[in-house]
């Protein structure tokens, strides 16, 4: 898709800040106006709608090419810039460490779900009395960032299978919710990628999957509606027949 593939040259300004000089770049489109402007017209619609492009997260080859270290220079740098771009000055006790800040909480907290290398290790156990049986682990926290605006999506997450003869413990699936929750997303995404690699952990298909979320972008920009939440469901396997289906969304709480 062509909307993110925009042609752009730097140009460097100083700009002066309580007298101090700060470098700021300065972008200027190549496609000719009418074109840039179909393009974020384009942007706007695809991250108001919040459609996904795909079911796994959309990653260049070279992500994992550099350090986490480098990865929060960068990002530190480029933030001063949107700071300093805003107008603010970075001289100031109450900002100076905030693109500092800002570069550590992206890396190693709200998106360190990017990093395959910091995939949960999940140890699947046998247990064959519960071989058959539906097992529900509801309200768990849920704390992502939408990809469309970068911003907060908060709510829970309710999981249910049916064990294969393998279970796992109870904190596990919460960690596989986290580290799928922590990367840029869409909530039906997010869903999809719970629920596959449960299946894939669990050895089955009976695997359930429900998120019941807030997005800020929804409530504090755009149409601002702050009285509405997002539910997504993935049902696999036998949570396929209405009958599971009745009795989870029953034990949950969300039949109707
Ligand atoms: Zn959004």
């Amino acid at each position: 898709m062509a909307v993110y593939s925009l042609v752009s040259t730097l140009k460097m300004h100083i700009m002066k800040s309580n007298g101090h000089a700060y470098p700021v770049i300065e972008t200027r489109y190549l496609n000719g106006n009418g074109k840039k402007e179909k393009i974020w017209a384009e942007a706007d619609f695809l991250g108001d709608e919040h459609i996904a492009t795909s079911i796994d997260t959309p990653m260049r080859p070279d992500a994992f090419d550099i350090s986490d270290t480098s990865k929060m220079e960068i990002i530190e740098k480029h933030f001063e810039q949107i700071m300093l771009t805003l107008g603010l000055d970075l001289t100031d006790d109450s900002l100076r460490g905030t693109p500092h800040r800002v570069a550590k909480m992206f890396v190693k907290e709200i998106f360190y779900g990017l990093n395959p290398a910091n995939k949960p290790g999940i140890s699947v156990f046998d247990n064959k009395f519960r071989y058959g049986q539906m097992l529900v682990e509801k309200n768990i926290s849920l704390n992502s960032t939408c990809e469309h605006h970068f911003l907060p999506i908060t709510g829970k997450a309710h999981v249910a299978y049916v064990s294969s003869g393998k279970v796992i413990g109870l904190s596990k699936i919460n960690r596989i919710v986290d580290y799928f929750a922590r990367r840029p997303q869409v909530q039906e995404r997010l869903t999809v990628q719970i629920s596959e690699e449960l299946k894939k952990v669990l050895k089955t298909d009976d695997v359930a999957v429900i998120i019941d979320a807030r997005h800020m972008c929804v409530s504090s920009r755009g149409i601002q509606d702050d009285g509405s939440s997002t539910l997504t469901a993935e049902y696999s396997g036998i949570f396929k027949e209405d009958k599971r289906k009745e009795e989870l969304l029953a034990y949950i709480g969300m039949n109707c």
